[in-house]
């Protein structure tokens, strides 16, 4: 006889196991299911920065400042350290155009109450001190934004969750879902079928595998980003930085990359990004992204060129072509709801597993998520 729960998550990335411990903390009956290792997907990939400096504007402020404001109180409320430390962003611009797109942002930003500037290159060596300011015309700089361990965030929901009765099965993947009676039933994986009278679908960039045998395909499109850690060292970063590039076209940089570089708390650098198409889900860094991360970080500063490399990687990550999530119940087949391609994942995770169990239970949300609806139909001239 199939185990039977109130909800399975499939996925255990960041929102999976958020979702998941929430579940559990209200009291559902929760099975978490992950095709390979807690964290195989994006969020084994990433930075863990709490970044509010790329939001996006029209619609998904209220989540990132909801999520923004509770990671002052995270730890206490998990129980667990994650790791978490205030750091500020920088968002380097090189053109008059990206000034201009970072200063329409400053009034939206602002009026919401998210701390941000900009900052012309004469400033920056006081706000970052190994930045070659000579590379830039400036920044935009938000001093209130912070930095946890991914893995350590994952565990801490995890373990919350378990104290709860949450159940996680690791190499475990849905292969379909169980369609009852026009209603989601269950998930059926190669070790049995799971039974469920809801199922959240957290899969990241692989959920349109799930939706298309079903005739389904959601707003959810994907690229490989790929990364290096160096070796620890004394130098020392103040802030996370990014490039205002990232706010243009660079969907195709297939053979570049766009700076996106971060320090962890002992001291590696964090390198990034080039990212590829990749319809095949690859998880595989390339030497020529790896040469590319490498110059583009040594552009900006100069002194991490005495640094090894030491690990490279890659993974898919979610995004959607409007810019919005995909949070909410699925359209004409209750009992499946999606929440996957936040446009920053780790800023939402203290609040979005309380948003799922809204949603689940019919309880109404302190966040407007109509234009997260997963059918919404998107105008794909439409950029974030
Ligand atoms: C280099 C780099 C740096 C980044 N830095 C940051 C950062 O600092 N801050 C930030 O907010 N974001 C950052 N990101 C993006 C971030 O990593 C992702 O947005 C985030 O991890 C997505 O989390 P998720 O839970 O939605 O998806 P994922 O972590 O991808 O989780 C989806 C999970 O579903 C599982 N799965 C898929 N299909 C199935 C199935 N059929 N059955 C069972 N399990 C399945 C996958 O194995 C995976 O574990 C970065 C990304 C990269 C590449």
């Amino acid at each position: 006889m199939a185990a039977t729960f109130d909800v399975i998550v499939v996925g255990a990335g960041y929102i999976g196991c958020a979702a998941a411990a929430e579940l559990a903390v209200a009291g559902l009956r929760t099975l978490l299911i992950e095709r390979g290792e807690i964290g195989a997907g994006a969020s084994r990939a990433n930075y863990g920065n709490v970044q509010a400096q790329d939001a996006e504007l029209t619609h998904s402020l209220p989540l990132t400042l909801a999520g923004l404001s509770r990671f002052p109180a995270l730890e206490e409320q998990l129980g667990a350290s994650v790791g978490y430390r205030r750091l500020g962003s920088l968002l380097l611009i090189e053109t008059a155009a990206q000034w201009q797109t970072m200063a329409a942002r400053l009034p939206i930003l602002r009026a919401a109450g998210i701390a941000a500037e900009l900052a012309p290159a004469e400033r920056l060596p006081e706000i970052e001190p190994l930045l070659d300011p000579q590379t830039v015309l400036g920044a935009c700089y938000h001093p209130h934004e912070g930095q946890v361990d991914p893995f350590a965030l994952l565990w801490a929901c995890l373990r919350r969750g378990r104290a709860h009765g949450l159940t996680v099965r690791a190499h475990t993947q849905a292969l379909e879902l169980e369609i009852a009676q026009g209603r989601v039933a269950g998930v059926r994986t190669a070790q049995g079928l799971f039974s469920a009278g809801a199922v959240v679908l957290t899969t990241g960039a692989w959920t349109n595998q799930l939706g298309r045998q079903m005739g389904r395909a959601w707003p959810i499109q994907h690229v490989r980003g790929q990364a290096l850690v160096t070796e620890a060292s004394a130098l020392r970063l103040n802030n996370h930085i990014a490039s205002a590039a990232f706010f243009e076209d660079i969907e195709n940089t297939a053979g570049g990359a766009v700076l996106a570089i971060s320090q962890t708390a002992r001291g590696h650098f964090l390198l990034g990004e080039a990212a590829y198409p990749d319809p095949d889900m690859s998880q595989r860094a390339e030497p020529d992204g790896m040469r590319a991360i490498a110059a583009v970080a040594t552009r900006f500063f100069p002194a991490l060129g005495a640094l090894r490399a030491l690990r490279t990687w890659a993974a898919p990550v979610a995004s959607t072509p409007d810019g919005l999530p995909c949070l909410g119940a699925v359209e004409g087949l209750p009992g499946l709801y999606i929440a996957t391609g936040f446009k920053s994942t780790v800023i939402v995770t203290p609040v979005v597993g309380e948003l799922i169990v809204n949603l689940i239970l019919g309880r109404p949300s302190a966040i407007d998520l109509s234009p997260f609806r997963p059918d919404r139909r998107i105008d794909h001239a439409h950029r974030p």
